[in-house]
């Protein structure tokens, strides 16, 4: 099975459409940080964001707890 084709990126200064590879904007210049992963926030950080929110949902929880 083949990946799934990326929709086109577009340059968040200058709005020109961009490869999804290109770590530059080929008008204005700009880096892409976003070139060398999967996004600013994909998959990736979204489950670490979740992961960190539970631990600290927990560690809250143990403290209030051990508190009584
Ligand atoms: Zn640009």
């Amino acid at each position: 099975m083949t990946a799934a084709p990326q929709p086109q990126a577009h340059c968040v200064v200058c709005g020109t459409a961009v490869a999804p590879g290109t770590a530059k904007c080929p008008s204005c210049g700009l880096s892409r940080p976003a070139a060398r992963g999967a996004g600013v926030l994909g998959r990736q950080g979204f489950w670490f964001l979740g992961v960190t929110l539970l631990v600290v949902y927990i560690v809250v929880l143990l403290i209030v707890a051990a508190a009584r």
